[in-house]
């Protein structure tokens, strides 16, 4: 017998389970507050929210359910390129709980310890960096992209080469970020070509450099999972024109506690803690992306930044060259609390030991997928992931649906741009041996499968092959009723 109590497993729209009065949860009670006199009156409801009405259960399956439709890093394998899918661990929650009551405009004198957990936080990640002085305060990678280019932007400008310097330089094999940030803070982007062995072309950027460049934009090791060896003397070429060097350090995983950014020339770098520092992501945020600097661009720096008199911790806000705020209050703490719950476990040998097997696992998943068949345009020893390619006649975008079909969650795909039908893999070292070797004999099953079956796929999955420049230009966002 159905009654309205029951819900059906497959159905995950909640609205269609609302009944007027039904509730899963009793909210407290307003407190008695003229809220018309508060708030404004025309800023008041004039009618209640169309929120479903249901009871507690229904709620629970509904988001069950929801994620159930998802692969997602604690249900499988996800070798998700340039975004470092690892193990987000559980414990690091307990640490967010202690925090949990905790409000921004609390006074410091009461916030001892959560300003302490940032002031080592900004130690610990400029100690792993190189790098003099952090801010906390971005909530993503791009995010601190943009504070970084910022921050060099008002050091030319204290020394009276703001006009001047107009151009940022960004290789062709940088993540899209990176130029977008570029142009979003005012510069003209200019592109490096990338030579034969996936590295910045020397010979392009030295004719590139020159009184009128800001900075250059990097990553290392670069999106093709290649460490750049000339590194140092890109830094001399750049630093002998003026210009300041920025890394993109979204994906630290390879070098963590083995090189660091500040010691290869490097004035300017942002983190994610969502991907290297483990922080949970993958659904939109929230991230955070702190940014470190060398000691002359400290000044620049978004207010407030957390100091320690004596034994006290404090927010500086008495910084007249800063570039100002960047966010709300001090960044997203829950994914500052994680990071720090992660340093602290892993120690400074872990850390250099998760470095260690990040390049292991990716080094040898890519001899299991040379193995099974897949090419490998720049053929070394790779960093935290590698760049491969299915057999010629074989599209990339098949081999996505089709490893969904198995229950993987592809890899990066069409990226980066300089590489034809790209499957861009980073496996992470949380993952074990037996899990890439399963992994590399179900892309091999992909690719052996006839035509027919690998057009069609996904079959068994919420959503099968979706009109993508319908999902893009017209995304249903909303349920329709
Ligand atoms: C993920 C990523 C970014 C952007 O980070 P968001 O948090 O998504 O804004 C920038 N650069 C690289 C190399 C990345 O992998």
């Amino acid at each position: 017998m159905i009654t309205d109590t029951d819900v059906t497993v497959d159905s995950p729209l909640i609205f269609e389970h609302s009944r007027p009065g039904r509730r899963g949860v009793l909210p407290p009670r307003a407190p008695e507050v003229d809220l018309a006199a508060l708030l404004g009156a025309e800023n008041l409801r004039s009618e209640p929210p169309k929120l479903p009405e249901v009871d507690e259960l229904t709620l629970v399956r509904h988001y069950t359910n929801l994620s159930r439709r998802q692969i997602g890093i604690d249900v499988a394998f996800y070798p998700l390129g340039s975004c470092t899918m690892k193990y987000n661990p559980k414990v690091h929650e307990a640490a967010v709980q202690l925090f949990a009551d905790l409000h921004p405009y609390q006074d410091p004198s009461t916030a001892q310890g959560a300003l302490q957990v940032m002031y080592e936080l900004q130690r610990d990640l400029g100690e792993i960096t190189g790098m003099d002085a952090v801010t906390l305060q971005p909530a993503a990678g791009a995010h601190g992209e943009l504070t970084g280019i910022m921050i060099i932007r008002a050091y030319h400008a204290s020394r009276g080469e703001g006009e001047q310097r107009r151009v940022v330089l960004v290789p062709d094999s940088a993540h899209g970020s990176n130029p977008a940030t570029a142009s979003m803070a005012g510069y003209q982007v200019k592109e490096i070509p990338s030579g034969p062995d996936g590295e910045v072309n020397l010979e392009a950027l030295r004719a590139e450099l020159g009184p009128h460049v800001a900075a250059i934009m990097l990553t290392n090791p670069n999106t093709l999972g290649l460490f750049e060896e000339r590194i140092l003397e890109i830094a001399r070429l750049t630093h002998q024109a003026g210009a300041l060097l920025y890394y993109d350090g979204a994906n630290l995983n390879a070098i963590m506690g083995m090189a660091r950014p500040g010691d290869m020339g490097f004035d300017v770098v942002h983190l994610n803690l969502h991907k290297t520092f483990t922080v949970p992501h993958g659904g939109g945020g929230p991230g955070s992306g702190p940014v470190g600097v060398k000691a002359r661009l400290a000044p620049f720096l978004p207010v407030p930044v957390v100091v320690k008199q004596g034994e006290t911790y404090a927010l500086d806000y008495d910084r007249p060259q800063s570039i100002g705020q960047v966010r709300s209050f001090f960044g997203n703490f829950g994914a500052l609390l994680r990071a720090y719950a992660y340093i602290k476990m892993l120690g400074a040998e872990g850390i250099k030991k998760s470095a260690a097997l990040a390049v292991l696992n990716a080094n040898y998943l890519k001899e299991l997928l040379k193995a099974e068949g897949f090419r490998v345009p720049y053929d070394r020893i790779c960093m935290h992931e590698f760049v491969a390619q299915p057999p010629e006649g074989i599209k990339t975008l098949d081999v996505a649906k089709g490893l969904l079909e198995m229950g993987y969650h592809p890899p990066t795909v069409y990226f980066p741009l300089i590489v034809k039908e790209a499957l861009m893999v980073e496996p992470t070292e949380t993952e074990s041996k037996e899990t890439l070797e399963q992994f590399a004999r179900a892309m091999g099953e992909v690719i052996r499968k006839d035509k027919e079956w690998l057009e069609h796929a996904p079959y068994s999955t919420p959503v099968r092959r979706l009109d993508e420049v319908q999902a893009n230009r017209k995304p249903k966002l909303r349920w329709g009723g």
